[in-house]
């Protein structure tokens, strides 16, 4: 099996190969099981986050993937059936808004285009541009099956959200109503709460006066002063409210005001709510732009105007404001409003205000209908509301035990906080791009018609009176419901008949979900409430309803941290300081930067990128590379003389015998150890201390240590040829373990490698194999596991690895060159000197010892380390350069002789003796001390040196 690498690492090359070879082998793929699977014990499932299609792959993206990709390696090797989805969201705003700049840019625009060719294009666009984060993932070679991928608009997961919605409508749990939404007027669609950004602006406090009204509707000449940052609102007043207890208002209680512009009367309120120290204590209420005063106005039975339209200008209820943008209109009313004497005065004011996260405009509260999701009422059947479930499967049962637990635990609490105050969940967009509603109105009776479940067919007849004049809804849902449901309908929920429901019944629920902050309430809370709701009415395989264990999406949630730059700040496009994922990656290769995340994350931390750190991982598997190498040379030489690796005593977890030398037994306990440690940190999430320890065991253990004294036992020369026959035979046996433990010592290593750097991997261990490996991939091979390991061989190799170090900081101490072989003094009690002399081979050529002579006492005279084991010091008569050697003691002579003549002074001055505290000078009088025998000690080395 020997074995053509290149000399130099490439990652680039081989990471195209392989990512290529596995997409094409449809590796990770896992068919539908024939065989009921017990889903807790033998899968393990994980879905992707799906990334938008109109996305490009970011840090974030690569952390994330990373994490998972790590993860699924990890638990497939260990021997788990490791299903990992992928699959992209159509994302309605960010695509419909691509589009919509594509169009402007070609002279036309969506309107212009009418419904079904815009939707039409947007389909267009995706084919053509939808799929470049995917094509992104597959040169990261992340190890999803690509052969289940989905997108949230295709046929079945479409068809799971008209059933949901169908469903939920007819359990009472979908209503209409007229709510105060964040209204974007670019997107021109109602938005969530989640996508609304705050930010502080420079603004004005406008206050304006109130004419009351008397007895017969005429003003009285008194007025309510109010105070308002949007002071456009104000032609949509339908009252002015105070404190039912604030004695300025007491004797206004009932009467009326004009409001000014409008020349409308509307009433005086009172309202516990009103807070008396802000401003006066009076507030304007408009109902349909502010929610707040939208809740006032039931509370009172107020009327609602809406001023505005979709584009928030101001529509026909404003009067002779009427087709002004909002903002013109503001300056044209504070205009007039001074020009009547009716603005009491402006202030400057720090505004909280609240901009589209996609397109950054002004968000505009405003009524208008929309479609909700009563997420705390009961079922008609009975059964617990959307938000009871949705806490109960975080909290803690009476047994003590989560259905889904969360890493970082804290989140548990931000979730359930969150969860505990959930408003009806507003699911419809007036958007033309995703699911449209599944609802048509009656021009006859204006009832609305919602389709049974279980039907495909849309409605023909109004189901109330008859009519065929139905319409569809225009509104969408929100892409966010597609989303949550996609835990069940990737495993074909709602379509689950005995035949389709193999999948279902051996992946659901999932087993973990790995996702940023930035979504746990938009998605991961989401597939949560409609994960167990749906659920719920699918029967476990045994026929039982399902336990609220099995009804959740997944049983673990691990947050990931932010990916920030070297210097912990966040990246953004303004800063500048954006890393793209893909650049670095062509610069060092996948390997590299997957090491590089992994090493720093951790839960709750966030990681500073830093290349330095990448590059260093480049070296890193640039080390390992360069080792395989020399083991494949050997192995080359070995095959010469006759002696080969069996491949089948490759791929366990190797095994030596007690007679084996230290460094082989040793290798193979830290083997087993290690394996230990990965598997218990990545249970833990500690992708940090999963990576550190491999990367201490390829490089500390394996390269730096075993492989260099294993290059002891590899002697293929030619005087092993040579010797008779029998001596041949009693090296060769040496040799062939040497070569045979060394060989599959790597070959585990690189399994244990394998899902952090898949790439280097694959590659080492095909080569291993010489192009017949007995597998399609390392990953398909058992991860190395532990059976256990003899503790007694830390301590041995342990003390050979100091006697090692400790020569070698010695002959630098006093310069022995490099390449010279020297004889040691070594005094130690028995035990140790069995260990020095069973191992005496490894310490000569390790260290360069000549000899090691075992005695009693060191001579006098030589340069000596002690360890609380041993003493050792290092026989050497330097032949020195006297020129050169002059002019260092020299120097060491004059930095002495400064340092004690400060260290005299400072002695010799009584203020400071009397003030410093004694261990000061107690350091000071033994430095002194010291630094006096070491001069004494150079100028006595000085003039000994022979005249040049
Ligand atoms: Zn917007
Ligand atoms: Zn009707």
């Amino acid at each position: 099996m020997p074995h053509e690498l290149p000399k130099a690492y490439d990652p680039t090359a081989i990471e195209d190969h392989w990512a290529g070879y596995w997409v094409r082998e449809n590796l990770f793929s896992v068919p539908t099981p024939t065989e009921p699977v017990q889903n807790q014990e033998k899968a393990f499932v994980i879905l992707l986050p799906p990334p938008n299609v109109t996305g490009r792959l970011h840090m974030g993206h690569m952390l994330n993937q990373t994490e998972m990709d790590i993860l699924t390696r990890w638990r497939r090797m260990s021997g788990r059936l490791a299903l990992w989805i992928p699959g992209t969201d159509h994302a309605g705003i960010a695509t419909q808004m691509m589009v919509e700049r594509q169009l402007t840019t070609e002279g036309t625009s969506r309107q212009k285009l009418g419904r079904e060719a815009f939707v039409a294009r947007v389909w267009e666009w995706r084919r053509h541009y939808g799929g470049a984060i995917l094509e992104q993932m597959k040169r990261l070679g992340v190890s999803v099956d690509w052969s289940r991928e989905y997108f949230t608009m295709d046929e079945p997961r479409s068809h799971a959200v008209r059933e949901a919605f169908v469903r939920l409508y007819h359990q009472g749990l979908i209503y209409r109503g007229a709510y105060i939404v964040n209204w974007c007027p670019r997107c021109q669609t109602a938005i969530s709460d989640l996508e609304v950004v705050h930010q502080e602006q420079k603004g004005h406090l406008w206050e304006i006066k109130y004419p009351v009204l008397g007895d017969g509707g005429k003003p009285t000449g008194e007025f309510i002063t109010v105070a308002t940052t949007r002071p456009e609102t104000m032609l949509g007043d339908t009252a002015v409210a105070v404190h039912p207890e604030d004695e300025r208002y007491l004797h206004l209680h009932g009467k009326k005001l004009l409001l000014p512009l409008m020349n409308r009367e509307i009433p005086i309120v009172v309202d516990p709510w009103v807070s008396r120290d802000f401003g006066t204590g009076a507030v304007k209420v408009t109902p349909a732009h502010d929610p707040n005063d939208f809740a006032m106005a039931e509370r009172h039975h107020l009327p609602s105007i809406n001023v505005m339209d979709d584009r928030a200008h101001i529509n026909e209820n404003g009067g002779a404001y009427a087709g002004l943008d909002r903002f013109v209109a503001r300056k044209k009313i504070v205009a007039d409003l001074e020009e009547r004497q009716l603005l009491a005065g402006v202030k400057d004011h720090i505004n909280n205000v609240g901009h589209c996260d996609r397109c950054k405009t002004v968000v505009e509260p405003r009524l208008s209908t929309q479609w909700f999701i009563a997420v705390t009422k009961k079922a008609n059947d009975g059964r617990a509301s959307m938000k009871e479930m949705a806490i109960a499967a975080v909290k803690e049962d009476s047994s003590g035990s989560k259905a889904i637990r969360f890493t970082p635990e804290n989140y548990e609490k931000i979730y359930l906080n969150w969860m505990e105050d959930i408003h009806d969940w507003c699911i419809s967009r007036q958007l033309w791009w995703g699911h449209r509603i599944p609802a048509w109105h009656c021009a006859a009776c204006h009832k609305i018609t919602v389709p049974e479940p279980g039907s495909t067919a849309d409605p023909t007849a109004c189901a109330h009176c008859g009519s065929t004049e139905i319409t569809q809804e225009t509104d969408v849902l929100d892409t966010w419901f597609s989303s949550g449901l996609l835990p069940v309908s990737v495993f074909g929920w709602p379509n689950l008949t005995s035949e389709t429901r193999a999948d279902f019944d051996a992946f659901y629920p999932t087993s973990l979900l790995v996702t940023g902050f930035d979504i746990l309430f938009f998605w991961v809370a989401r597939m949560i409430m409609l994960g167990c709701w749906f659920s719920k009415d699918v029967p476990t395989t045994d026929g039982r309803s399902r336990a609220l264990a099995e009804s959740v999406p997944f049983r673990e949630v691990y947050i990931h941290a932010l990916v920030r730059d070297a210097n912990r700040e966040k990246m953004s496009k303004t800063k500048g300081n954006v890393i793209d994922p893909i650049e670095i990656v062509k610069t060092y290769g996948t390997d590299a930067v997957r090491f590089t995340l992994a090493s720093m994350a951790s839960p709750g931390t966030d990681i500073a990128f830093n290349v330095a750190r990448t590059e260093g991982y480049r070296a890193f598997a640039n080390k390992i590379w360069n080792a395989a190498r020399f083991i494949f040379m050997n192995v080359d030489k070995a095959a010469e003389v006759g002696i080969t690796v069996d491949p089948k005593s490759l791929g366990s977890m190797p095994t030596v015998g007690a007679d084996a030398p230290l460094e082989a037994r040793w290798i193979v306990a830290e083997l087993h150890s290690t394996s230990q440690l990965i598997g218990e940190a990545l249970r833990d999430y500690r992708f940090d201390e999963a990576a550190n320890i491999v990367y201490q065991f390829f490089w500390g253990s394996f390269c730096d240590w075993y492989l260099e004294i294993a290059k002891l036992r590899l002697d293929f020369g030619s005087d092993l040829l040579n010797a008779p026959t029998g001596e041949v035979l009693a090296e060769f046996k040496g040799t062939r373990a040497a070569l045979a433990t060394l060989v599959q010592v790597f070959e585990a290593a690189l399994r244990l490698l394998s899902p952090f750097m898949p790439f280097l991997t694959e590659e080492l261990w095909h080569a291993i194999y010489n192009g017949n490996p007995p597998a399609r991939s390392i990953a398909l091979t058992p991860y190395p596991r532990s059976t256990g390991w003899d503790l007694r061989v830390f301590p041995e190799m342990h003390l050979v690895q100091e006697f090692i170090t400790e020569i070698r900081a010695l002959r630098k101490e006093i310069g022995v060159e490099e390449k010279a072989m020297v004889p040691v003094e070594l005094r130690t009690d028995a035990a140790s000197r069995r260990i020095a002399e069973e191992n005496r081979g490894i310490i000569e050529r390790l260290a360069r010892v000549s000899e090691v002579r075992f005695v009693d006492q060191i001579a006098g005279g030589l340069a000596e380390h002690s360890t609380p084991a041993f003493d050792v010091a290092v026989v050497y008569e330097k032949k020195i350069d006297v020129a050169a050697e002059r002019e260092r003691l020299t120097k060491d002579i004059a930095k002495y002789e400064k340092g004690l003549a400060a260290a005299e002074r400072q002695l010799g001055n009584e203020a400071f003796l009397a003030k410093a505290p004694a261990h000061i000078v107690e350091g000071l009088k033994k430095q002194e001390a010291e630094t006096r025998l070491l001069l004494e000690k150079a100028r006595a080395a000085l003039n000994a040196l022979p005249e040049s």
